[in-house]
């Protein structure tokens, strides 16, 4: 899970990521994230804490301090850099999911799903769009794709629903796709 190490402007960026927290340890599917105990970051781990959910956070030693690492998660990874977090927390993960966020939450999620474009995994991504927060942002994509810097299947790998329940389902349900990333070249 990627999110904001703030809080957000809106009630509803913390509502759903303490829904977020309860419905994926109702599932009895762990959560991998950051490590932090604040912004959304604390949010979503506390929320799946409480609800006995399994908790793992990734982070960095040079940000231990600064994001204050969460003193109760089920296991705490201290690593090396912030490329050993992203790579470690792609390892660790089955999907992934965005919550509102900030410049670190959108560069989390651009690289994982530029990973699945490449065939580096065919792990499901997806938005979760409290308030229509990622609507610009998906029309915008929407048009890189109409532009043809990027193939419409792709586009579609980065999926986005409003509320945890229906994105996890969602994310659950997708269909791996491997199809080469260069328009006009053929699958070799
Ligand atoms: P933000 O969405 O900016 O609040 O950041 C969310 C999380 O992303 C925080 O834990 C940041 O430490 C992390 N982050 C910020 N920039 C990067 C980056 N370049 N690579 C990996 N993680 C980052």
């Amino acid at each position: 899970m990627f999110c904001g190490s703030n809080m957000g402007r809106r009630p509803a960026y913390e509502a759903a990521a303490k829904t977020l927290g309860a419905e994926l340890a109702a599932r009895k599917i762990g959560l991998v994230y950051g490590g932090a105990s604040v912004g959304l970051m604390g949010t979503v781990a506390d929320a799946a804490l409480n609800a006995g959910g399994e908790v793992i956070g990734v982070l960095p030693q040079a940000l231990k301090d600064k994001e204050l690492a969460h003193p109760s998660l089920s296991e705490l990874k201290i690593v090396g850099s912030m490329h050993e977090r992203k790579a470690t927390m792609a390892e660790l993960s089955d999907g992934f999911v965005a919550l509102p966020g900030g410049a670190g939450t959108l560069e989390e999620t651009f690289e994982i799903w530029t990973w699945a474009q490449l065939g580096m995994h065919q792990k499901p991504v997806g938005l979760l769009n409290v308030e229509g927060f990622y609507d610009q942002l998906q029309a915008f994509l929407d048009h890189v794709a109409a532009e043809a810097f990027m193939k419409p299947i792709h586009r579609g790998l980065l999926m986005a629903a409003p509320d945890p329940a229906s994105l996890i389902d969602a994310l659950q349900t997708a269909e791996p796709v491997s199809v080469a990333k260069w328009i006009g070249k053929e699958e070799t």
